[in-house]
């Protein structure tokens, strides 16, 4: 059941969309390596929308396509990553079961985390175990796990068992929502695009395993996956910050932990949801620089691929509550579907080839100055001559 709507920005079958969606991208394990149900639900995706392209790139990355009628306008992307911290099973040393933790969860959080292991083929549970302990070894965290019920091969991947997802009140409590709700709002933006046959042109892109390293991302970076003058807008979950809480809609994400992202594009997005916050009722978002973790729009930056990021400020950061357990994530939903509404309404102005508001007032600024400025230039040149 939707949660009372908060705001105008999406219509009632656009909201009922979106939570089919989520239902389908949430229910569907996922862990780093372990992508494979995720990219498969894409593939299905696209297939029952004749005109979504869908591709693969070498190294498992997914690639959905709209072409809409083509446009002047450089190619917007949407990203988002299919993974979420997860464990891969080791096997038995010396009597005693062993897991590898991929991606970061708080230390505190882990003793008594419950795990669920499931099938790469059809994601069924195929055994349930605990974690005992957890120690650093090398560079990566090795948990033992006690509890095991079922039968498990090396390299099983697991999740923690925390439910696929409920709406309680005005939030969405999930074992993942980094960032499968990334994934799942450009999924309803394609399909939008698509019902609409909209002469929109939009590329999704689904990267894997970025919870340890932007890996899927650093590859697709790699193989040059991305058609040339690709911008990108990178999507995310990231935690709460005090400029950027839950409930206040969603964030137009101006940096990471590790950088700062493309001005114009990050101007564009913050000048679309301005004009969203104007019009329509209820709608809000925030502009903040999202400290808490790293992104892709890092590493597509520090490739010389222009990105700017959008987020939803996430309750329960990796699992890590508050109260030291391990917990479901949670987000507001409202700031869900205003999320879904900004990035429908930037692609439709994106692809219009508007100028940025930024650089028509530069050039209003200019225009307005540079008589004056040319005749006192004439002075101070002449004066310097003449010295
Ligand atoms: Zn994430």
């Amino acid at each position: 059941m939707l949660p009372p709507r908060a705001h105008d920005a999406l219509p009632d079958l656009e909201r009922a969309r979106l939570l089919d969606l989520t239902r389908d991208v949430l229910r569907r394990p996922t862990a780093p390596y372990a992508e494979d149900l995720q990219v498969r639900g894409l593939l299905e995706f696209a297939a029952e929308r004749p005109g979504i392209e869908a591709r693969l790139d070498r190294h498992g990355n997914a690639l959905l396509e709209w072409r809409g009628r083509g446009t002047r306008a450089p190619l917007l992307a949407y990203s988002a990553h299919l993974d979420h911290p997860g464990v891969e099973y080791l096997g038995r040393r010396g009597g005693v079961l062993l897991g590898r933790l991929h991606g970061g969860v708080r230390p505190d959080v882990l003793p008594g985390a419950p795990l669920r292991f499931f099938a790469l083929e059809d994601g069924t549970a195929i055994a349930t175990a605990r974690v005992r302990a957890a120690r650093r070894v090398g560079g990566g965290t090795e948990l033992e796990l006690v509890e095991l019920s079922g039968k498990l091969a090396r390299g099983t991947p697991g999740m923690w068992d925390l439910g696929a997802g409920a709406l309680r009140g005005t939030r969405l409590h999930a074992r993942v929502c980094d960032d499968l709700l990334g994934a799942v709002s450009i999924l309803h933006v394609l399909d939008r695009l698509w019902r609409a046959r909209s002469p929109v042109r939009l590329l999704g892109v689904f990267t894997r395993a970025e919870e340890t390293g932007f890996i899927g991302c650093l590859g697709l970076l790699e193989a040059r996956s991305l058609p040339a003058d690709t911008h990108v807008i990178g999507l995310e979950c990231s935690p709460l910050r005090a400029t950027a809480r839950p409930g206040r809609g969603p964030v137009v994400r101006v940096g990471d932990a590790a950088s700062v992202f493309d001005p114009e594009l990050s101007q564009r997005l913050h000048a679309q949801a301005a004009r969203l916050r104007a019009e329509v009722r209820g709608f809000g978002f925030q502009r903040a620089l999202m400290d808490g973790g790293r992104c892709e729009s890092t590493a597509f930056n520090a490739r010389g691929v222009r990105a700017g990021a959008a987020c939803l400020a996430l309750g329960n950061y990796h699992n890590g509550s508050p109260r030291g357990r391990l917990a479901p994530e949670w987000v507001e939903w409202a700031d869900h579907e205003g999320l879904a509404a900004l990035l429908y309404e930037f692609a439709l102005s994106w692809n219009a080839g508007a100028d940025s508001a930024q650089s028509a007032a530069l050039t209003a600024l200019w225009r307005g100055g540079r008589a004056q400025l040319a005749q006192s230039a004439r002075r101070i040149r002449a004066a310097t001559a003449r010295a």
